[in-house]
């Protein structure tokens, strides 16, 4: 479609997935990373193999001064930007304890990178998407976890910041829609990533009890959507929204349903 798109957090993951998705469409496309420069070069190398114009971008999104040297650079070399994904999020290494032990530092680290991020990477974005006038889409890329708790982990501001970002969503979304710009979210439930190899057998095992559709996510359950959600065409009437895709596991969020299975016979 010859679209210029950014996607924070693009170097592995669901990011990445989701940058060679546009690719794939005809779109050029930024790839933002903090450290995993090798990855991210990586994701723009099988970009490029597709046709598009695709460049790497070294950020920490939680930093609004990075940010703002990022936009700098992406705009000087793709002259405008159609649509931002803002991806890059997570809940990097979770300190043992309950909520009474958690480091402050925690806090200010999970809420820069899972919610003010977004709100730097927007603020660039539309005010460029304004100045070209052609409209344009935000996707913000959030958790299951900003709709259900995430407690035996103790994510507190994981789940407090994706929260944050769905109400970012819908703020944001009904403001800049009289500009043409369309925001919506995606929330996804357990993808298998790099960022889910931390989990052992057991813990996985916890979490497909919890999912009616008796599997584990895939970057492939997400990436259509997100196409979708870009695309003025398919979803123009579609402002603020956030769409979780989850297997049905925030439904009834601590429900096993093997075990209801095996007592219903
Ligand atoms: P992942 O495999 O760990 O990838 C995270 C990406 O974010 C990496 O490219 C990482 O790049 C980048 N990143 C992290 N901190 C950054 C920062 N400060 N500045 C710029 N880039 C940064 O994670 P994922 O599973 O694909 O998750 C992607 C998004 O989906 C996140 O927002 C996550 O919260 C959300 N999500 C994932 C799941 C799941 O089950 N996987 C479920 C719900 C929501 P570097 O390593 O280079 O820093």
């Amino acid at each position: 479609m010859n679209r210029n798109i950014l996607v924070t957090g693009a170097s592995r993951g669901i990011g990445a997935a989701i940058a060679l998705a546009f690719a794939a469409e005809g779109d050029n496309v930024g790839i933002n990373y903090r450290f995993d420069e090798s990855g991210a070069k990586e994701t723009c190398r099988k970009a490029a193999d597709l046709g598009v114009k695709a460049r790497v971008y070294q950020a920490d999104v939680g930093n609004s001064s990075d940010v703002g040297k990022m936009f700098e650079a992406y705009l000087e070399d793709f002259g405008s930007i159609d649509v931002l994904v803002n991806n890059a999020g997570g809940g990097l290494k979770i300190p043992e304890g309950r909520f009474e032990d958690m480091p402050l530092s925690y806090w200010d680290e999970m809420v820069a990178l899972n919610l003010n991020a977004a709100a730097y990477c927007s603020s660039h974005a539309v005010r460029d998407m304004v100045k070209n006038k052609k409209g344009g889409a935000i996707i913000n890329i959030s958790s299951v976890h900003s709709v259900i708790t995430y407690v035996k982990r103790k994510t507190f501001p994981y789940c407090a910041a994706k929260a944050g970002l769905n109400m970012l969503t819908k703020t944001m979304g009904v403001d800049v829609i009289r500009h043409n710009i369309r925001v919506n979210a995606v929330a996804p439930g357990f993808i298998s990533t790099t960022a889910t190899t931390r989990y052992n057998e057991e813990e996985l095992d916890a979490f497909l009890r919890k999912i009616p559709a008796g599997r584990l996510g895939k970057t492939g359950d997400i990436t259509p959507l997100v196409l979708f959600l870009a695309d003025p065409e398919k979803s123009g009437f579609i402002v603020g929204q956030t769409f979780v895709v989850d297997g049905g596991q925030s439904i009834d969020g601590t429900i096993d349903y093997m075990l209801q299975e095996e007592s219903n016979g």
